[in-house]
């Protein structure tokens, strides 16, 4: 199942992907027109190409993913500060804001800002009714609604993202979005994705699964 279900309404799906593991090794061995000559060849490349330094990244580029993400809008702002990949987002200024928002969990004063939540959005849907613009009756809405976007990213540039949403510096909320990305792409592109954990799981004091 490419869905992962994240915080309390969220989810990251992946969409649809090229290349994997296979593009890797395709861009990689076009370099010296050469072939597996043994068995596990072809993983060993993968591992060294990713441990090598300098890296020879570009042949990561190959392999691309397109992702649908539901999240709390001030996760997504800090996704779109990575400038390598595509996003296209949900406009409220077309679209009638859904009455859907992040509560934290384990916290004091739910219900104070369930209250909040609840009187900006009630506030939010008077102005609509009353002819304000949907673009600017959103202001009234806080960073906390749910927003949706689709991402493409090459695998390069995901392995930068998880790097650094994975790290504990992190905010807790999108490492849950980077967990849950990481182990949809275990299974769609495992030799990579595998090197890349097991490099980068332990020292943040994460479990390797
Ligand atoms: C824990 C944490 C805290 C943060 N706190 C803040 C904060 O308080 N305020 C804030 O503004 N941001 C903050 N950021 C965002 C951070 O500064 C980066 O914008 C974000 O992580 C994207 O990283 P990136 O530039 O590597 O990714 P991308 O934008 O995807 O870029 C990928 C890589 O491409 C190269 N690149 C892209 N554009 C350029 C360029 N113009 N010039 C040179 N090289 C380029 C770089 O090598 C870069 O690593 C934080 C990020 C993290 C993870």
């Amino acid at each position: 199942m490419n869905r992962r279900p994240v915080l309390d309404q969220g989810y990251i799906e992946l969409e649809e992907w090229m290349g994997g593991d296979e593009a890797v090794i395709r861009a990689a061995r076009i370099c010296y027109q050469s072939a597996a000559k043994t068995p596990g060849a072809d993983e060993r490349l993968i591992r060294k190409l990713l441990q090598s330094e300098p890296k020879h990244n570009t042949v990561f580029e190959h392999a691309v993913f397109r992702w649908h993400i539901k999240c709390p809008i001030f996760v997504a702002r800090q996704w779109m500060r990575h400038r390598v990949g595509s996003f296209n987002e949900l406009s409220l200024r077309y679209c009638i804001a859904d009455r859907c928002y992040y509560v934290p969990a384990g916290v004091s004063e739910v219900a104070a800002y369930r209250a909040h939540m609840e009187a900006s959005f009630d506030l939010y849907e008077r102005l609509v009714a009353a002819g304000w613009r949907k673009e600017q009756a959103r202001g009234v809405l806080g960073t906390a609604i749910y927003t949706e976007f689709i991402w493409t990213i090459n695998a390069w540039s995901l392995m930068n993202w998880l790097t650094k949403r994975l790290d504990k510096a992190a905010q807790w909320e999108h490492r849950q979005y980077a967990l849950a990305a990481l182990s949809i792409w275990r299974e769609v592109m495992p030799v990579t994705a595998n090197a890349f954990a097991q490099g980068m799981l332990r020292p943040l004091g994460l479990e390797d699964t």
